[in-house]
């Protein structure tokens, strides 16, 4: 139906994003509840009018592993996205809340995304872009769907000078230049899951210090994601001096204490071995074989979405007899 502005009502703020904010509304002619994505654009109005055109695609996309959509308008300066509203919200503010994500649990999540992606791409021809768990949702049904993909190809090119601070899902191909292709969501998967099952940033462990952000993206900002050449950058040496340790931007590496910026935290995906889900065995060894295919370095014996499904791991997942709804009762 037709949605305008006045007709929503703001119910609570859902969270904060790099691209805008998104709040649960009421549709007060309906009463129904949805999540409005506001994404402040700054472009002329014939690219916000193309914008909204191609977001109307999203209409047609219809499958259990993706958001539904309500519909899109323009309130200058922003676009209003409106979706289906999931009531426990994105795996990261679940496993913050619960701790690591049970195993079982996490394999429903591998299926759901790779179901969700492979709809996607064969359907309709879109590559997501944006994999990460604050981009996968559930719901108190214990439905778990995917949100955020790249529909728009200009909406892309609008937001994309003002997004950097969460390349850090990004595959090794994508960091170093290379096109968008359904196996970069594949990497993205990967890393998504391990965080899910740890209980954390598989490369990195956030810390609260993030007074100097603004440094990194200054520096990033300017070319687009995907175009920074790391491999000419010199290699990370350890940060001793006074000056280095104010600019880290808080982000240290798992283990070894010392802390990295974005930049050398890209460096590092592109040039370290690819993190693993385990290496003392915790996991079922076909958890470890999925995900371990999911981060080959090298996109050309990556596997797409579609492959993944059959791998023992998600044919597994297929069978069990997990109650996903009683799950999303502890969150
Ligand atoms: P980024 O801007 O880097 O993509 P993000 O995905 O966290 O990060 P947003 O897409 O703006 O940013 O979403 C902000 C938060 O709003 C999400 O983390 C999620 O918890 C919540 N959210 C988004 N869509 C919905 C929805 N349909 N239902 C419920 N909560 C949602
Ligand atoms: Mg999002």
């Amino acid at each position: 139906f037709d949605l305008k502005d006045e007709d929503l009502k703001d119910l609570r703020e859902l969270g904060q994003g790099n691209g805008g904010s998104v709040k649960m509304v009421e549709h007060v002619p309906t009463k129904t509840i949805m999540a409005k994505k506001n994404v402040l654009i700054d472009a002329k109005p014939s690219v916000r009018k193309q914008i909204l055109r191609e977001l109307q695609i999203m209409h047609d996309c219809h499958s259990k592993y993706i958001i539904s959509f309500w519909g899109a308008y323009l309130a200058d300066p922003n676009i209003c996205i409106c979706m289906e509203y999931m009531d426990k919200g994105s795996l990261d503010g679940i496993y913050k809340k619960i701790g690591p994500i049970d195993v079982d649990v996490v394999a429903q999540v591998a299926l759901a995304v790779l179901e969700g992606l492979t709809y996607l791409y064969d359907v309709h021809r879109i590559i997501h872009r944006d994999i990460k768990p604050s981009n996968i949702l559930c719901n108190s049904r214990g439905e778990i769907k995917i949100c955020d993909f790249g529909v728009s190809g200009e909406l892309i090119n609008s937001i994309a000078d003002t997004f950097v601070g969460t390349s850090t899902y990004m595959s090794p191909e994508r960091i170093q230049g290379a096109q968008y292709t359904v196996k970069s969501d594949v990497w993205s998967l990967g890393i998504s899951l391990i965080e899910l099952a740890l209980g954390r940033f598989p490369f990195a462990e956030s810390t609260s210090d993030d007074e100097d952000d603004s440094d990194y993206e200054n520096t990033l900002s300017p070319a687009r994601p995907g175009s920074i050449d790391l491999s000419k950058l010199p290699p990370r040496k350890p940060k001793t001096s006074k000056k280095d340790k104010r600019r880290s931007k808080g982000v240290s590496l798992q283990g070894g204490g010392m802390t990295m910026s974005i930049l050398e935290l890209l460096q590092h995906i592109v040039n370290e071995p690819a993190p693993r889900l385990t290496p003392e065995g915790r996991f079922p060894p076909e958890a470890d074989e999925f995900i371990d295919a999911c981060l080959l370095k090298d996109p050309d014996t990556r596997k797409t979405p579609k492959d993944l499904l059959k791998f023992p791991w998600i044919e597994l997942a297929h069978l069990s007899t997990i109650n996903l709804e009683d799950w999303a009762s502890t969150i």
